[in-house]
């Protein structure tokens, strides 16, 4: 049982003029707010030392497991402020049921959920003047993570994991309007296998996709689109959000779980597709498909699903030998009505009818 998280006020908080002037332009993960929370486990003494605390570097010891085998896992959601000024998450419960599917593939002690959510809570309180007021897309981003804080230089399971959240002030993710985004499928680079890791939010994952990631710009495309592993054939996720089709009779398609991330605005999107006249499939897609169908005009819109961005359409892809369209060349009609949706409900401004909002 979780024995909450104490908090020990800052001595030195940032400025409000200053705090005001950052949440006026705060980009993405650049700011941090005053407090942090942090926890312990040992294997011979599990979670203790829960708290929240001032912001501060932590001290490792140069051969913390992390630095040198990427024990390590992490979330990410967001805190919104609705009109009347209260805070919200939404849906963290998702989020602390997969930091701790997470942890097992890792094998990292699994934090009670319990304890996920009292220390994202209790920092967010904390540090509510963070918050942004919002008209268009302002959140509180928050970041919870677990690594392997033990000084061993063996490969094991580590025997003292630090587990901590921080969070940051985030503007609109689409600075100019949502106009769409350019995939470079790549067939060089896979960002998970049968067995591997995909699954888990682990940060060598991300490592490992910077490489992906800059063939990407280089093709003059915005992100990845990954393909699977083994037959290069079938769809599986872009670098940060995952995919959804709109097809011409009705469908709203995304690959099955497996080796991807489950994320919570897919899952999201598939809960609320009947809401707008879609059937919601769960399936395996091919690329070969995909060319076929934004061709032909069967597959009428694609768009990505993550939490920074919420939802971005996709209006082209590119790989070796070829370059398409999708739809019309603009966001399509689906997307924007289900991106406004699910902004709808995170921003309080329709009734929550699936119970995912949770007051801070
Ligand atoms: N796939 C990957 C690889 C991601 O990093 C993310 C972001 N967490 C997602 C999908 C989308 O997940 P969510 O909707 O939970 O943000």
């Amino acid at each position: 049982m979780s024995s909450g998280f104490p908090l020990s006020l800052t001595t030195d908080p940032v400025a409000d003029s200053e705090r005001a002037a950052i949440l006026a332009d705060p980009g993405f993960g650049r700011y941090f707010t005053d407090h942090m929370a942090t926890a312990v486990w040992t294997r011979d003494s599990g979670w203790q030392d829960r708290g929240i605390r001032p912001l501060e570097p932590f001290t490792l010891h140069p051969s913390a497991a992390v630095l040198h085998y990427a024990q390590e896992i992490f979330e990410g959601l967001k805190a919104y402020r609705h009109a009347d000024g209260s805070v919200w998450l939404f849906r963290p419960e998702a989020n602390a049921r997969r930091f701790a599917r997470s942890a097992r593939r890792m094998t990292l002690p699994e934090l009670p959920e319990d304890d996920f959510l009292t220390s994202v809570e209790e920092l967010v309180r904390a540090d509510e003047a963070w918050v942004p007021a919002s008209d268009g897309e302002e959140s509180l981003y928050i970041r919870p993570f677990m690594f392997a804080s033990e000084a061993f230089l063996g490969v094991r399971s580590a025997e003292r994991v630090t587990y901590s959240v921080i969070a940051s002030p985030a503007g609109p993710y689409f600075a100019s309007g949502v106009t769409g985004v350019a995939l470079w499928v790549t067939s060089q680079y896979s960002r998970s296998a049968e067995g591997g890791t995909g699954a888990a939010k682990c940060g060598g994952n991300y490592a490992a996709s910077l490489a992906a990631q800059n063939e990407a710009r280089e093709h003059g495309c915005d992100q990845v689109m990954y393909l699977d592993s083994s037959g290069k054939s079938t769809l599986e996720e872009s670098g940060t959000m995952n995919l959804c089709l709109v097809t011409s009779d009705g469908q709203l398609v995304t690959p099955a779980l497996g080796r991807i991330l489950e994320g919570v605005t897919r899952d999201t999107v598939l809960a609320l597709a009947e809401d707008v006249g879609l059937t919601p499939v769960e399936r395996t897609i091919t690329l070969d498909e995909l060319r076929a169908g934004a061709s032909d005009g069967t597959i009428t819109e694609v768009f990505a699903a993550g939490t920074a961005a919420v939802i971005t359409p996709i209006v082209r892809f590119r790989g070796e030998g070829y370059d398409f369209a999708v739809g019309n060349g603009g966001p399509g009609k689906q997307t924007l009505t289900l991106r406004e949706l699910v902004l709808n409900i995170q921003y309080g401004r329709v009734e929550d009818k699936h119970g995912w909002m949770r007051r801070v």
